[in-house]
């Protein structure tokens, strides 16, 4: 079969640092826990898990040793508990979204109210919207009569979004009489980057391959994309998901993958499509 694969695609610069520095922090400490999965890919967090890194959902079960803060960062609450308790912190939180979070709290000190557009249960949303007190986060246009006033309020999204759906909510925004529109882009543009080339190219090929975890948001939002374009579109973990019938009487396939997708994942699943 031939096999196209996107230009850009797989691990971000945020991933890549998050990785180095819980291995590094591993030879030096040898007992890390990483509160919530380090990234969202189950494969890498199992590889570290072999390491040595322990991944808890709760700060109450750790008693001593050092904690990771993952690249989707960690509530202001839970990093005054953290300290609290006495623990180590090494702080692996991408850089971009460790902005959002000063701009979300500089927003609140200026007297804005903060509109924090996406998944409000997503970490990345979850670690954000603690900086602020007056803070509301707006999922889709099914949230917009929720949002109230007529002051000043400031706008952030979540990185991982489409610019298609920032500007959208933008513009419902515009429409509801705030005195005050304050607009920043925290938008990744490693993320934009992926979304443009997985839609290029899954509009020439005959089935569309999206690699990586089902939680990774920026994985889920290149299936989202590539489905709109090619409705045989198809986001997987790895090579063991492929239904070899999804691949049946087609000649061209396309690949892409999230910015949580170790590269290893990827060139298995290249390979054994192209020997098919
Ligand atoms: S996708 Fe962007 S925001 Fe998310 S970890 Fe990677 S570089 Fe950071």
């Amino acid at each position: 079969m031939e096999v196209l694969v996107a230009e850009k695609c797989g691990f971000c610069r945020g991933v890549t640092d998050a990785i180095t520095l819980a291995k590094e922090t591993l030879k030096e400490k040898g007992e890390v826990y990483s509160l919530g999965p380090i990234i969202h890919n189950a494969d890498v967090v199992n590889e570290l898990a072999k390491e040595g890194l322990e991944t808890v959902s709760s700060i109450d079960d750790i008693k001593s040793a050092t904690i990771l803060i993952r690249s989707h960062g960690a509530t202001l609450e839970e990093i005054q508990k953290i300290k609290s308790k006495g623990l180590d912190i090494t702080d692996a939180t991408c850089i971009l979204v460790k902005r959002i979070q000063k701009i979300c709290q500089k927003l609140n000190e200026d007297g804005y109210k903060v509109v924090m557009l996406g998944d409000r249960e997503h970490p990345e949303v979850k670690a954000i919207v603690g900086f602020a007190t007056d803070v509301q986060v707006i999922g889709g246009l099914e949230d917009l009569d929720t949002l109230t006033g007529r002051g000043k309020v400031g706008i952030l999204c979540q990185t991982t979004q489409s610019p298609g759906f920032f500007g959208k909510m933008v513009g419902e925004i515009v429409k509801r009489g705030f005195s005050e529109l304050k607009i920043i882009n925290t938008l990744c543009r490693e993320a934009i980057k992926r979304q443009d080339s997985a839609v290029q190219l899954c509009r020439k090929v005959d089935v569309m391959f999206v690699l990586g975890g089902l939680h990774s948001a920026n994985t889920i939002k290149l299936a989202e994309l590539c489905k709109k374009h090619n409705n045989q579109t198809f986001h997987l973990q790895n090579w063991d998901e492929l239904d070899i019938n999804t691949v049946s009487g087609k000649k061209l396939a396309g690949v892409t993958a999230g910015a949580s997708t170790p590269d290893r994942v990827i060139n298995e699943f290249v390979d054994k499509l192209r020997a098919i």
